[in-house]
């Protein structure tokens, strides 16, 4: 039956195959990444069914499958599983509250808690024909209590502004060629070549052809680069321009994006990307899945 005010049709009862998913037993420890673990008996939740525990030899904590996952304390898991499709579709956070009942401040915690763990996972490279364009995302501090920009007020008397921040826009560097994307945040304003450079160096494959759209210094970073530097047109241009525009329209349902959440955005829409606009439930729950394995090794929720 879908959902008043957000068309959403979402089960009321989902599978329970999805409520209780088979845990798999952890590779390491989620605080040390000490391999030496071991069984140590079982948490027991409020629903009554028994989660394995487990100890690390090396720092000594217990912890379960899902320590260190968005799904960790989590306690209505069906409505965490039911937010698939919202994060499909791009929902607002209060379409999404409304659509799970839940308060807008939890959809907006399982929202982050999912995209702020896949920005952890390990990206490839691309290869082959690779087109770069860049983007430009205006500043922006939605959401924060306290805000250092313009016509923010001050608690000390007599300063109107805690200090004033420049405003300028996020540069976004995006990236395509027949089959991936990639995006990237390079810096706020207009970054030097040897910043697009660097950003540039761990997402191209060496050895790629390089096809620059934007600025000069986009093209200088290519240059420098150890990969071929080609002029005219290449299906991956084509991709990368596709790319920019529907980045452009996504990003327009949210009314802006805080800037320091930007890199967890672009995650979120390089997956919604790739899928394309037919499959938002499966997109959603591949999101779900990836957010509920633990952090690759090194790696910290930021
Ligand atoms: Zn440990």
């Amino acid at each position: 039956m879908p959902c008043p005010g957000t068309g959403l049709a979402l089960s009321a009862d989902p599978p329970t195959s999805q409520l209780t998913p088979r845990e798999k037993r952890p590779s390491a420890c989620p605080e040390c990444g000490c391999g030496h673990i071991t069984k140590f008996g079982f948490y027991r939740w409020q629903d009554g069914t028994r989660r394995q525990r487990y100890q690390c030899h090396g720092c000594g904590i217990t912890f379960c499958a899902h320590t260190g996952t968005p799904l960790h304390y989590i306690k209505k898991r069906a409505e965490w599983h039911q937010q698939a499709e919202g994060l499909g579709l791009g929902l607002s956070v209060r379409k999404m509250a409304r659509a799970l009942k839940v308060t807008p401040a939890t959809a907006f915690r399982w929202r982050h808690g999912v995209i702020r763990q896949l920005r952890l996972r390990p990206r490839a490279a691309l290869g082959s024909s690779v087109a770069v364009t860049e983007a430009y995302v205006p500043y922006s501090e939605k959401g924060s209590r306290t805000t250092d920009g313009p016509g923010a007020r001050c608690r000390i008397p007599l300063r109107r502004y805690r200090r004033f921040i420049d405003g300028k826009p996020s540069r976004v560097l995006l990236l395509s060629n027949d089959r991936q994307q990639a995006a990237v945040v390079v810096d706020r304003g207009q970054p030097t070549v040897a910043a697009i450079q660097a950003s540039l160096a761990s997402l191209v494959k060496p050895g790629a052809e390089l096809r620059a759209l934007g600025h000069v210094q986009l093209t200088d970073a290519c240059r420098r680069l150890r990969a071929t530097f080609q002029h005219g047109w290449h299906q991956s241009v084509a991709r990368v321009q596709w790319l920019h525009r529907h980045l452009h329209n996504w990003l327009r349902r949210f009314h802006g994006v805080a800037t320091k959440y930007l890199e967890r955005y672009l995650v979120w829409h390089s997956r919604v990307f790739r899928a394309g606009a037919r499959r938002p439930v499966r997109v959603g729950r591949r999101m779900l899945e990836l957010a509920s394995l633990p952090a690759p090794a090194g790696q910290r929720a930021g």
